[in-house]
């Protein structure tokens, strides 16, 4: 590599490189993998769709979560708690649920692309976004929610997520849950029947035990699913990441 020099001889040979390389990455951009540098919420062209996957605009209207949230589980907390009352009530089987966004506005109108209209890119953009919340987490492997059998018809939005976080932080992917049945979606569901919805629907593919697992999914609403699943690792230590949480 040449070293830069004070008055600035070299760098211009370098700023030509960097042109030309400019110019191949918008080529690439635009005509070999085009949706892979757009924004991922309103899909205008990026450059530096690796350092930030969403543009400017987007940016001053996402709904990060406050910081004045749960330890554990990410809901927003009104008051000087720590823990909200629901996870003092109901302590989940994950140690703590990672994610950024709440699940309104230009984030649930993209989860929504991601999940029903095959728009599989986003996945890469996404972990993008929540590598950067787990960089600092000590990790043995990656895992997802799985899918049942008729599921599957469609793609695992999760699966896909988890393998590109898997990339990211260099950390397997294992398949290491089953779902046994379908499931009614959650959303239409009150708290207690999302409970019942997912009990005993899951099972291990393996016997695991002592490792520290992150359990992927789309979403969180009540944290049921990932409840669920975590029970069943509870033999390992479980944290859970999500792209966004649906305040309850
Ligand atoms: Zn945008
Ligand atoms: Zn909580």
């Amino acid at each position: 590599m040449e070293k830069l020099t004070k008055n600035n001889k070299k760098p211009l040979k370098n700023q030509k490189n960097r042109n030309f390389f400019n110019k191949i990455s918008i080529f690439l951009n635009k005509y070999i993998f085009p949706d892979n540098f757009k924004c991922i919420f309103c899909g205008k062209d990026i450059v530096n769709f690796f350092d930030k996957p969403y543009c400017e605009n987007c940016e001053k209207i996402l709904p990060f979560i406050s910081e004045n949230r749960c330890l554990i589980c990410s809901n927003e907390i009104n008051n000087e708690a720590t823990i909200c009352d629901f996870c003092q009530k109901h302590p989940p089987h994950f140690k703590r649920l990672y994610t950024p966004f709440r699940y309104e506005g230009i984030v649930k109108k993209s989860v929504l692309n991601y999940k029903y209209d095959n728009s599989k890119y986003l996945a890469k953009g996404y972990a993008l976004i929540l590598s950067e919340l787990l960089r600092n987490l000590d990790i043995d492997l990656i895992t997802f929610v799985p899918m049942s059998k008729n599921e599957k018809r469609y793609y695992n939005h999760s699966k896909l997520l988890a393998e590109e976080l898997s990339k990211l932080l260099k950390t397997p992917c294992v398949e290491l849950l089953r779902k046994m049945k379908d499931t009614k979606e959650q959303k239409s569901l009150t708290f207690k029947e999302r409970r019942e919805n997912v009990k005993d629907v899951f099972v291990l593919n393996k016997n695991i035990k002592n490792k520290r697992v992150l359990l992927v999914d789309d979403i969180a609403t009540t944290c049921s699913t990932l409840d669920a699943c975590a029970e069943k690792l509870k033999s390992c230590v479980v944290y859970a990441v999500v792209i966004a949480r649906n305040m309850p």
